[in-house]
């Protein structure tokens, strides 16, 4: 079964990237091309009722599955990068973390307006960078179909925070 292959490919890294955080390393997956694949496969059956003309990606683990599935499914993919990284006019979001603060930024021509916006990322803590990404995609004149992550932390009850933008979240792999 893909959730168990997974969960065995998923590397915990104790004090990363401060201490007292287990980081959930997903590189090892990518070893693997016939996972990566079943990965894409499973994720377009999981979305496959979800109306949606685009996928949006998170830097930067979001970019690797998340434009896997747009190229298997022939839609467009968008990055949501870092401040300071895209090269054309962009619109930005920022959000708290636990210490400090973060931006994120979407060009501002990069969605057709009305357009439904599948967003991606690896993985879903807290759903602070979500949230930030779906006002990225409203600011900029989209609008949010749904989500999907490679895994859901579920004991840090994120999903709820992301009903206003839609109720639609998959994720392959949960912890609770
Ligand atoms: P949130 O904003 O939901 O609290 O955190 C999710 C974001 O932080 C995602 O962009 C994700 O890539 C990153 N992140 C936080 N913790 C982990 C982790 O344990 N493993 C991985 N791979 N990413 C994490």
């Amino acid at each position: 079964m893909l959730e168990e292959k997974l969960k065995s490919l998923v590397r915990d890294v104790p004090n990363f990237p401060q201490p007292g955080i287990v980081f959930k390393d997903i590189t090892p997956i990518l070893q693997h091309a016939d996972v990566c694949s079943e990965v894409v496969i499973e994720f377009a059956e999981r979305i496959k009722h979800l109306e949606f003309d685009v996928i949006a990606g998170i830097e930067s683990r979001g970019f690797l599955f998340g434009l896997m599935l747009a190229n298997h499914l022939n839609k467009p993919f968008v990055p949501i990068r870092k401040q300071g990284k895209l090269p054309h006019k962009t619109v930005s979001e920022s959000y708290k973390l636990e210490y400090g603060q973060a931006t994120i930024e979407i060009h501002e021509d990069a969605i057709a307006p009305g357009a439904r916006v599948l967003i991606h990322d690896d993985l879903l803590a807290t759903g602070g960078t979500v949230v930030a990404a779906s006002k990225l995609i409203e600011k900029v004149g989209g609008e949010v179909a749904g989500f999907c992550f490679l895994i859901n932390l579920a004991f840090l009850q994120a999903s709820g925070r992301l009903d206003r933008f839609s109720t639609n979240v998959v994720s392959l792999l949960s912890y609770h």
